[in-house]
């Protein structure tokens, strides 16, 4: 039987019976991946909390004649953020963006970057930078990285540039100036659409110049909401977030 080895995150589980459990990885080489687990829902199995949400581990496989869906022999914690993710001020909030990888990563995405992404989210967090400017951060890279991130700084209908306040398309699909709008609900200012530029550079953690200068709750609602006009449905976990009801 062909073996295999990744590095990646979970990103949730689901029992399958009363022995073993369906597991999602978030690889570093190979994107998104449906695995099993056999036998780690017995009270005694090799696999301890290696299936924690977010958990960062090494993974051996084995596939069969079904190359979808591979089958984890073993494994290893790299690092286990048990204590962060399940901490009641994150865990919400962690819940969404394993909800947002899972229904928008199309399988065949190998972008290294989304697993760097989660790593820069989860380090940062350990670091003390604040939840839901985190949030808005993984917001804006995973539309970037699935080409689904609109140009902030041209207007999308008559191509104006460096516009001091935009209007987004009701497809969200780019952004408006003042002569190009009509009855679109969402507004940026010059320093949101600076914001949006300015992620394409730099890390999370210098995220205290933005303090006061960007509207964060807006700006999550505004990208969870472009999130969920893509993929046509509605993201179950939005409802336990502060910023977003
Ligand atoms: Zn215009």
């Amino acid at each position: 039987m062909p073996q295999g080895f990744v590095r990646a995150f979970v990103l949730g589980s689901l029992p399958i019976n009363e022995q073993d459990k369906f597991i999602y990885l978030l690889s570093q080489e190979k994107g998104l991946l449906k695995a099993i687990a056999p036998g780690s829902l017995k009270v005694k199995n090799r696999f301890g909390s290696l299936f924690e949400l977010f958990t960062k581990g090494e993974f051996f496989y084995y596939w069969k004649e079904n190359k979808e869906i591979i089958t984890i022999s073993k494994g290893e914690i790299i690092n286990s953020y048990f204590s962060t993710i399940s901490n009641p001020e994150n865990i919400f909030y962690f819940y969404l963006i394993s909800e947002i990888l899972l229904k928008s990563l199309p399988s065949n995405q190998k972008d290294k970057r989304v697993f760097k992404l989660m790593e820069s989210i989860l380090n940062n967090r350990i670091e003390g930078v604040e939840m839901n400017f985190l949030l808005l951060y993984f917001l804006v890279w995973i539309l970037r990285i699935e080409g689904m991130m609109f140009n902030p700084l041209i207007c999308y209908n008559c191509f104006l540039k460096n516009t001091n306040k935009a209007w987004v398309k009701n497809n969200f699909r780019g952004i408006l100036c003042i002569k190009c709008k009509t009855n679109e609900k969402f507004t940026l200012d010059t320093e949101e659409l600076k914001y949006i530029k300015w992620t394409e550079k730099n890390s999370p953690k210098n995220f205290s110049t933005w303090k006061n200068k960007i509207d964060i709750n807006k700006m999550i609602k505004l990208f969870v909401k472009k999130i969920e006009f893509h993929i046509e449905c509605t993201l179950k976990s939005s409802r336990y977030i502060t910023e977003l009801n």
